[in-house]
């Protein structure tokens, strides 16, 4: 274990480090945390829309009952006035004249509720347009987020490969018993009388123990095992 084999396990270290970066951010990429608030958001808001629709739906339903009853009104209206017009009875005439006018308020009357439903109906598709509109921006939010996080994913894919590559030609260049001890326990630069892998600043003792392992040996740290390489950072 010369003292340069183990100054390559810091390279070792360094991308171990950058593999686990990869691999997190390509699990669980940046984006996600806002595509599932979307999402969540997405479906308050489509609920939204639905009881947005049936309001309309319901104001469109009472606006077609509205204009069946005027058609039944002016029918019959329509037939009352070709009845007087042949009437021979005078009694007849004056009630169907009576039922005429009866049927020409009501007619009327029944104009003047249609506008009023005909207005309900336009701030009820309004108002579902508006969601419509809002249920848009969301999905446009999330479809950008998911291209995004799609490509990151992706990047992270083909960086996890080439780190995989790096790895495997580094661990080429130590023994390989040096690389099975790294993999169990890991390793850190010794530097400021500290652990640079768990950052326990060694004790005395601990300093007189690595001082006295020499170079072409493995010195361990004494807190979380991980095998402490040596340089001239190291100020021992
Ligand atoms: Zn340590």
């Amino acid at each position: 274990m010369t003292p340069a084999d183990q100054r390559i396990l810091l390279d070792l270290v360094d991308l171990d480090r950058r593999i686990l970066v990869a691999e997190s951010t390509r699990k669980n990429p940046p984006q996600a945390a806002r595509i599932a608030e979307l999402t969540a958001q997405k479906q308050g808001q489509s609920q939204e829309l639905s009881q947005r629709l049936g309001a309309r739906d319901d104001v469109a339903l009472e606006l077609s009952r509205l204009e069946s009853d005027v058609k039944v009104a002016a029918a019959r209206r329509q037939r009352d006035q070709e009845r007087v017009a042949t009437a021979s009875d005078p009694k007849q005439a004056v009630a169907f004249e009576s039922e005429i006018a009866a049927l020409t308020k009501r007619l009327s009357d029944l104009e003047d509720a249609q506008l009023v439903i005909m207005e309900r109906l336009e701030e009820a598709e309004t108002a579902v347009n508006e969601q419509k509109a809002v249920i848009d921006v969301t999905n446009e939010e999330g479809a950008r987020l998911t291209a995004e996080a799609r490509e990151l994913i992706s990047k992270m894919t083909s960086e996890l490969d080439e780190l995989a590559r790096d790895r495997a030609a580094v661990v080429g260049r130590i023994p390989e018993a040096l690389a099975k001890q790294y993999d169990r326990v890991g390793a850190g630069l010794l530097t400021r009388n500290t652990c640079g892998a768990c950052n326990m600043v060694l004790n005395a003792t601990d300093l007189q123990e690595v001082r006295a392992t020499s170079v072409h040996e493995i010195a361990n740290c004494p807190s979380c095992g991980a095998i402490m390489v040596r340089t001239e950072e190291s100020g021992l």
